[in-house]
């Protein structure tokens, strides 16, 4: 899996930035800091092993002030000086022998002027032998005090004190020591008169030595103010431990040798060395200091050591402070950009809240995040954006409005359009059939044209051959003038059929319409039907066919007539046109009335409901009309009756 920072939230991300600085300037500050104690308290520690070596120093050199002090004592006791010039050995171990018990020397012995030993306090009964090789005894005798440290050999070791021989024993490995280390004093004794008679020696033997040891690092350790358990301090004879006191972990084992390297710096370079030294599991701070021969020649070594931790239990302490310090400035860090993180987290997270509210539709959307950050200009955005979009989308809105709006003009528009077209559609229909009509009754007028002529003569003939008073005169003149009546229809027709203008003229409307009423009787029975006539007193004239207007209305009445079987009322109007161009004639009666679903197709050729109709009526004077420049029109309420009415141009 790759690893990406930026699926991190940015509190996180915040808190890591500011940490990992923080982290390396603290980490770096804790090794330095560390790094100047250790240095520093090393260099204390060493400062320090110094002074406690000079303490130890002290401590030994205080023994042999100690032994120097005791020697002087019985040098100086009146009684010594004579009993020695004397030889007198008896007078000498009085003197001697409590003092070497009481003070715990191993050596106290008294030698004459030529350096033989005249009495040994710690080995009574071997006296005579010569001691003026010894460096102590021979300064001694020369007048002069001698203290230091010197070795006894093996060979005289037994003539010191049977018991010193095993003392000084120390067993270490394949060089088992058993020279004596001593602390020397030697005093010159002197007669009253100030000659030196003598020597006195007195010596502590070192070798084993362990109650010295425990002094020396009681001096050292406890002087210090701190326990006495925490340092050892040993003696080295050569290389080999001879006394040591103090905590296993710090001491040398009995028997155990130097180390070549300090052997070779402290006894062979005679120089007093500090050391760290790690043994096991902690560092050790060991100090060593040569321990010389009256003649300055380095016979052994003085060891203090201990474990450096405590020489610098400060150390401790500081090391734990300052990971307090960088433990606390970590929380500290750590709170402190967690706090700073969510808060600038916050605002972000209101705004992609925000942000989904507006894509779930939530209009006008606005953030109140005022910071002056670059957040703060971010929520500015969002809101502008906020702001636009519903703009936009009330805008959307009214234009989609406006759309709507517009589509149903149009609609409407198209529905008049439609209307029209069918309109226009069912009048073309229409008057293709007329011309078909028109045809037909062309070819039927043709053919009645010649029997037609015949009834003419014959009527014409009749006419004349009738008395003026015969009963009959008045049905021929009707006959006569029906047949003229035909022959006009006739010849309306054809020229109909030949889509030519009728002949031009002017109708009184009125008289027209009057002259149709009085003759309607003879087509169709009046009985039951009440005539309401209401013409117009303005003269109606109106230009065209009188014939063919009569043809129109005659259809209309006897329509209207037959629409009334079992009675009713027929009025006949006429009335001037809204406007000054027109004219009206109104036909309405009280009959049956024609169903809704007629209505559109009475105009149609043929179309009837009649048994013996022709369907012919209505659309020829539809035709007329139309060819006159006008219009006709029904209104029609089926069981109440119907008005037909037709407006014609003046
Ligand atoms: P016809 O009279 O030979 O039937 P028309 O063309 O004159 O033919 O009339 C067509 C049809 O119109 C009639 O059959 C009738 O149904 C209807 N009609 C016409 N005028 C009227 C009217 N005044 N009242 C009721 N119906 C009428
Ligand atoms: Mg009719």
């Amino acid at each position: 899996m790759k690893f990406s920072l930026s699926r991190f939230p940015i509190k996180t991300k915040l808190t890591v930035a500011t940490l990992i600085p923080l982290a390396i300037g603290i980490v770096f500050c804790f090794l330095a800091g560390i790094f100047i104690v250790n240095t520093k308290m090393s260099g204390q520690a060493q400062e320090k092993a110094k002074t406690d070596l000079n303490v130890a120093r002290e401590a030994l050199r205080q023994e042999l002030s100690r032994v120097n002090d005791v020697v002087r004592f019985t040098a100086a006791l009146g009684a010594t000086a004579p009993a020695i010039d004397a030889g007198d050995r008896t007078t000498l171990a009085t003197l001697l022998g409590p003092v070497r018990q009481a003070e715990h020397l191993d050596l106290l012995t008294a030698v004459d002027a030529y350096g033989k030993v005249v009495f040994r306090a710690a080995n009574p009964l071997i006296y005579g032998d010569l001691q003026n090789g010894d460096q102590y005894v021979a300064r001694a005798l020369k007048g002069e005090v001698a203290a230091g440290a010197t070795v006894i050999p093996v060979s005289r070791l037994a003539l010191e004190g049977g018991a010193l021989t095993q003392r000084a024993k120390v067993v270490a490995g394949a060089d088992t020591v058993v020279a004596g280390l001593f602390l020397k004093v030697a005093v010159p004794v002197r007669a009253p008169s100030g000659t030196v008679v003598g020597a006195m020696c007195g010596g502590v033997l070192l070798n084993n030595n362990n109650a010295l040891l425990e002094k020396i690092k009681t001096a050292v350790y406890e002087g210090a103010g701190q326990r006495k358990e925490v340092g050892a301090a040993n003696l080295f004879f050569g290389k080999v431990r001879i006394a040591g006191a103090g905590p296993a972990t710090a001491n040398y084992p009995a028997g155990e040798k130097l180390p070549d390297e300090i052997y070779r710096s402290v006894l062979l370079g005679d120089n007093r060395t500090v050391e760290r030294t790690f043994v096991s599991n902690d560092w050790y701070l060991t100090a060593y200091d040569p321990i010389r021969s009256l003649q300055g020649v380095p016979l052994g070594a003085l060891y203090l050591g201990m474990q450096e931790s405590n020489y610098s239990t400060g150390r401790s302490d500081l090391n734990l402070l300052l990971c307090a310090v960088v433990f606390l400035s970590l929380l500290i860090g750590v709170s402190v950009s967690g706090v700073l993180g969510s808060r600038l987290a916050r605002p972000v997270k209101e705004l992609s809240m925000l942000a989904k509210k507006l894509a779930a539709g939530e209009r006008n959307v606005q953030s109140n995040i005022d910071s002056r950050d670059e957040i703060g200009d971010l929520a500015g955005s969002f809101n502008e954006m906020s702001r636009a979009l519903n703009e936009r989308e009330e805008r959307i809105i009214e234009l989609n409005r406006d759309l709507e709006k517009k589509v149903e003009q149009r609609t409407a528009e198209l529905e008049e359009n439609n209307r029209l077209l069918l309109q226009t559609k069912e009048e073309l229909l229409r008057v293709e059939k007329l011309a078909a009509i028109g045809e037909l009754a062309a070819g039927v007028a043709h053919e009645i044209n010649n029997p037609m002529a015949i009834i003419r003569g014959n009527t014409e003939l009749l006419q004349l051959s009738i008395d003026e008073d015969d009963p009959n005169r008045e049905e021929v003149e009707t006959i006569f003038a029906q047949v003229k009546r035909v022959e006009r229809i006739v010849t309306n027709l054809l020229k109909f059929a030949r889509r030519e203008r009728r002949e031009q003229g002017t109708v009184q409307l009125n008289g027209l319409l009057k002259d149709i009423l009085a003759q309607i009787g003879h087509q169709e029975s009046l009985d039951g039907i009440e005539l309401e006539e209401r013409f117009s007193p303005k003269v109606a004239l109106v230009s065209g066919d009188s014939g063919q207007l009569h043809q129109v209305f005659t259809n209309l009445i006897l329509n209207a007539v037959q629409a009334m079987p079992a009675g009713g009322t027929l009025t006949v109007e006429t009335l001037p046109g809204l406007d000054e161009e027109t004219f009206q004639v109104c036909i309405s009666d009280t009959g049956v009335g024609i169903p809704a679903e007629n209505v559109n197709q009475i105009f149609n050729p043929f179309f009837t409901t009649k048994t013996t109709g022709t369907g012919l009526g209505l659309s020829v004077s539809y035709g007329i009309v139309k060819e006159h420049g006008g219009t006709i029109e029904v209104t029609s309420r089926p069981g109440f009756g119907t008005s037909f009415s037709v407006i014609l141009p003046i």
